[in-house]
């Protein structure tokens, strides 16, 4: 039996970051990230670049800064989304989007929702406005799939994190029949620097570190690359009699065959003995 519970390399699981607001802190995380290969997907609000704010970033450090990370939307003001139009909504999304893009060289495609928030109307805007995908802040506490994209909830705040963490290093080592998860942690940059946090840059370290030990079986990714990953999974075609796959995407998708890895290439068909 084929069962989808690998990621990229055949590892059992994914691990993805998400941070807010892109204040300098940023910088310091991304160190951080980049010493243990962790990804990250920061989520920027484009007035607040340049902005008279201290500790804000610039827009000429944008490319250097993220260059192994993605860069995601969190709408132009970050305004509460829900309590405008349709149309307001649109064009809080398109401008930051179009800046970001302007900033990065890059193509921008996911968001996460300022506070959290949205309504009906602001996953009308996000898919006019070619976002594909925005995070909320609703945690799962589990090492969930997401079911849709554009209301895509999280594991944890990093500072519930200990759990999941544990969790997933005790799947790992003691539960292979729980294999195959996804943990998702947010937060801000800027948390780590408060008096009195239960997660300070040096704890923030110590988690980060403790996951990288085991990336033998972690598949460390930003927020886009799984959802591309999970949609070429989910797009494979086979067989009625279940011996025939066949990957359309341009990605290799990894699923198990009893319990041995499997690789399905990109454009390639496999028949299982
Ligand atoms: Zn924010």
């Amino acid at each position: 039996m084929i069962k989808f519970d690998r990621y990229a390399g055949g590892k059992h699981y994914a691990v993805t970051f998400s941070y807010d607001d892109g204040l300098s802190d940023d910088r310091r995380l991304v160190e951080i990230f980049d010493r243990y290969g962790a990804k990250c997907t920061f989520n920027l609000y484009s007035a607040n670049v340049d902005s008279d704010k201290p500790n804000c970033i610039t827009r000429e450090e944008i490319k250097e800064l993220y260059k192994n990370h993605e860069i995601a939307c969190h709408a132009y003001h970050h305004p509460h989304l829900e309590r405008m139009t349709v149309k307001d909504q649109y064009d809080e999304l398109i401008r930051d989007r179009e800046t970001l893009e302007r900033y990065s060289g890059r193509i921008i495609r996911g968001m996460a929702f300022p506070f959290g928030t949205y309504n009906d109307d602001t996953l009308t805007a996000m898919k006019t406005a070619g976002i594909e995908y925005s995070r909320t802040t609703a945690s799962t506490g589990g090492l969930t799939i997401p079911d849709r994209f554009v209301t895509w909830h999280p594991t944890c705040h990093h500072n519930e994190s200990e759990r999941p963490i544990n969790q997933l290093i005790y799947n790992i080592e003691k539960a292979p029949w729980r294999a195959g998860g996804l943990l998702y942690i947010w937060g801000h940059s800027y948390e780590f620097r408060q008096s009195g946090v239960p997660v300070d840059f040096d704890e923030m370290e110590k988690r980060v570190a403790r996951l990288a030990e085991y990336s033998y079986d972690i598949w460390f990714a930003t927020n886009v690359e799984i959802m591309d990953y999970l949609n070429a999974q989910k797009s494979l075609r086979y067989s009625a009699d279940g011996k025939t796959y066949y990957n359309p995407t341009q990605i290799d998708v990894w699923v198990s065959n009893g319990d041995e890895p499997l690789c399905i290439g990109a454009g390639k068909t496999v028949v299982i003995e």
